[in-house]
């Protein structure tokens, strides 16, 4: 094994990339880059019926989306390629006959009847599910049971066959994680994990350490989902005559609700659960990233917004949880409001053309919308909140907020508002100011002795159709007067 660090992302193609997958890979690029390793991605894709068209392409543009550069993989190539394990379905067969040559695996033959049979004839109250493992290996079809000649004549006959691990009984196996210490499995509760299936591909158990060790990878990092697979693999790594990776796993995504991050829960809760939903709704790339890094790490002080380099620098696998990390909606939104208002407006111009134009409204300038941006942008939670809750700068209200109206709209109403569009119209070209418009709405209350809310909210629903909103006279002297007066018009029309 070379010192050098070697980690890899390796999800398997099987449906679009789960935000705990981002996570599992951000935790993999930070250690390769703050180690100055190497960070593979390798797609796992023996597994030909959960296979997804379009998943790879998902995972390849969310990892991209995130800036998680990879080093190699499969679009970007490299020495220890191919990187997708279907191009590599040659390689494993060998691995798996040299188990079976050295007494660590064995051909087996029983139909899924015959496994089927074996579970419904075996199961019992002390043994509700029962395996193909130890106990029952030996009432089994395979070359422990067969006769050599017999086994001979099946292969060279081209029976459908699959091989299995044998696995020792009674033994404890140990290996020490990075992050949750020394763990130990007993072999005993292991089944005789199948290694290569009866289509001649390999499961992921034999996949993911033959490729690990040709990749020379130095770090497994992923999902305590997987940790209770470890033990197979440690097994596997031995029985193959190769040191196996240091190991670390990540503690799991909880919901807030209790229990792991599942996509029900997530739904229920409103957190978007794919990386393309993230993608589609506009979170900041840098948001999500600083948000994922700190479910289940933390700097150890109370440093929270750290950009994807500052994380590389600071990160390490000793600081990492063991136990759950709950995944907090409102934590993220606090971190897209951060990054979102740290981008300099003239970038998001571009996008907000984009947003506006998809909900149809179109040709305004770039100085426009960068005004709307400036007032809009304290009170979005994502970028497109500054086009949905700002619609009154894209078009005229079509209806008006009832609570708001309610508290707002009284008999004289009318009457004040006629008294303001008047004041303003008689403004003209430079007169039309911020500071003019609001000393003109000052002067009529104070006229009728009124207080300032009583013209100011209803001018805002008139002009805006909102109870709230952003600085209500800079908002009508970007909407220009004529726009303004007609709106007033509108609106005191419609009202009285
Ligand atoms: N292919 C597995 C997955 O989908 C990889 C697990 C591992 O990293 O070993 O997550």
């Amino acid at each position: 094994m070379t010192d050098h660090v070697r980690v890899r992302f390796a999800p398997s193609p099987t449906g679009m990339l789960h935000i705990g997958g981002l996570r599992t890979a951000l935790f993999n690029y930070l250690f390769a880059k703050h180690h100055k390793g190497s960070f593979i991605l390798r797609i796992e894709d023996t597994d030909q019926a959960r296979y997804v068209a379009g998943a790879e392409a998902d995972i390849t543009t969310s990892l991209k989306w995130a800036g998680l550069d990879v080093d190699e993989g499969p679009e970007k190539g490299g020495s220890y390629g191919p990187y997708r394990q279907s191009e590599r379905s040659d390689i494993y067969a060998k691995y798996a006959a040299q188990l079976v040559d050295s007494g660590h695996a064995y051909y087996a033959f029983d139909t899924s009847e015959e496994i089927d049979d074996m579970r419904n004839r075996l199961q019992s109250p002390a043994n509700p599910t029962p395996k193909y493992d130890s106990v029952t290996r030996l009432e089994m079809k395979n070359s422990l049971t067969l006769p050599e000649e017999e086994v001979k004549k099946r292969l060279d006959s081209g029976e459908p066959f699959i091989i299995r691990l044998l696995v020792p009984d009674g033994e404890t196996i140990r290996f020490d994680d990075l992050i949750r210490g020394t763990v130990s499995f007993e072999s005993t509760g292991l089944d005789d994990q199948v290694l290569l299936k009866s289509d001649g591909l390999p499961t992921y158990h034999l996949a993911n350490v033959v490729d690990d060790h040709l990749m020379e990878i130095s770090h497994v990092i992923r999902g305590e989902e997987w940790l209770s697979s470890a033990p197979k693999h440690i097994l596997l790594y031995r029985y193959l005559g190769w040191e196996p990776p240091a190991m670390a796993h990540l503690p799991l995504i909880m919901s807030p609700k209790g229990g792991k991050l599942s996509k029900r829960n997530a739904e229920e809760l409103g957190i978007p659960i794919n990386v393309r939903d993230y993608i589609r709704d506009r979170y900041e790339p840098d948001a999500v990233v600083n948000f994922l890094a700190y479910l289940g790490w933390s700097t150890g002080d109370d440093r929270e917004i750290l950009t994807l380099s500052e994380l590389t620098g600071e990160f390490s696998l000793d600081r990492v949880s063991k136990s759950g990390a709950i995944f907090d909606l409102k934590k993220l939104q606090w971190y897209n409001e951060h990054y979102l208002r740290a981008r300099p407006v003239q970038d998001l111009v571009p996008e907000v053309r984009t947003i506006a134009e998809d909900a149809g409204y179109t040709g305004f300038s770039d100085d426009y919308l960068a005004v709307v941006i400036r007032l809009m942008i304290e009170r979005a939670g994502r970028l497109p909140d500054v086009v949905a809750q700002g619609h009154f700068f894209f078009r005229s209200p079509e209806s008006y907020d009832d609570q708001a109206m309610k508290k707002a709209w009284k008999e004289n109403t009318g009457e004040l508002v006629s008294e303001f569009r008047e004041a303003i119209n008689a403004l003209s070209g430079e007169g039309y100011n911020a500071v003019e418009i609001k000393a003109q709405l000052s002067s009529v209350i104070e006229k009728h002795g009124v207080g300032f809310g009583k013209l100011m909210l209803p001018v805002r629903l008139a002009v805006t159709g909102e109870g709230s909103g952003p600085d209500l006279f800079e908002t009508m002297v970007l909407l220009g007067r004529d726009e303004v007066i007609a709106r007033l018009d509108a609106a005191v029309g419609g009202l009285n």
